[in-house]
């Protein structure tokens, strides 16, 4: 089983997911692997710190765009593929939607464009659920200022405009693919968000 979890920036949804890895190991017998992107494995992380440098704003968007997918073909190949293969468990913290929204709908690269970079890169494994923490540019940005100060450089960097173009290229891929996405709220208190996401999870997986 494959779940990835995406949002966009302050959702919350690292923390989310750390706190229902507990639950989740007690409710199945199955082995769970965690991981995310960009990184993930030796060569991915390499590549994530060449993309997210905050001292070089001179990467062009498609060279980010083929970076991530890059980043993604490694970490797929190192970590996702042989998880699955064992039957276990793969949760991981941003997939290809990420880049849909991010770099198609964030970066003005196009939707259409960057699925298919990204067509190549995860030839057809695709989560079995994608869990979606729904917040507001305006609410996500401002619980980055208050609990991650030293991600707020990075983040200046890109207008409200473009947070806002990545939620609401995260609500069309919603839209469009209302099987594998659940949405949670994550403007909720932390303890929901979790409990909605596990719900989510138990839902489609009841064993
Ligand atoms: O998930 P996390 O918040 O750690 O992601 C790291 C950063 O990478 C995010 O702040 C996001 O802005 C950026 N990112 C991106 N394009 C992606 C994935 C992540 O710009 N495809
Ligand atoms: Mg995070």
């Amino acid at each position: 089983i494959f779940i990835s979890f995406e949002g966009p920036d302050g959702a919350g949804k690292t923390t989310a997911l750390q706190n229902l890895l507990p639950q989740l190991k007690a409710a199945t017998d199955q082995e769970i692997v965690v991981s995310r992107e960009p990184g993930g494995s030796p060569i991915a992380e390499k590549i994530r710190n060449i993309i997210l440098d905050v001292n070089d704003e001179s990467m062009d968007a498609g060279t980010e765009a083929l970076l991530y997918a890059a980043a993604r073909r490694q970490h797929l190949v190192d970590v996702i593929l042989p998880t699955l293969q064992a039957n276990k468990v793969m949760l991981s913290d941003r997939f290809v939607d990420s880049s849909i929204a991010y770099q198609g709908g964030g970066r003005q690269l196009g939707t259409k464009e960057v699925a298919s970079i990204n067509d190549f890169a995860i030839d057809g494994h695709l989560p079995d659920l994608t869990i979606y923490f729904d917040v507001s540019p305006e609410v996500g940005l401002s619980r980055i200022k208050k609990d991650h100060a030293d991600q707020m450089d990075r983040l200046e960097q890109e207008s409200i405009k473009f947070h806002q173009r990545v939620h609401d290229s995260y609500l069309k891929l919603v839209k469009e693919n209302p099987q594998r996405i659940v949405t949670i709220d994550a403007e909720q208190a932390p303890k929901q968000v979790v409990d909605d996401a596990l719900a989510a999870i138990k839902q489609r997986f009841p064993n």
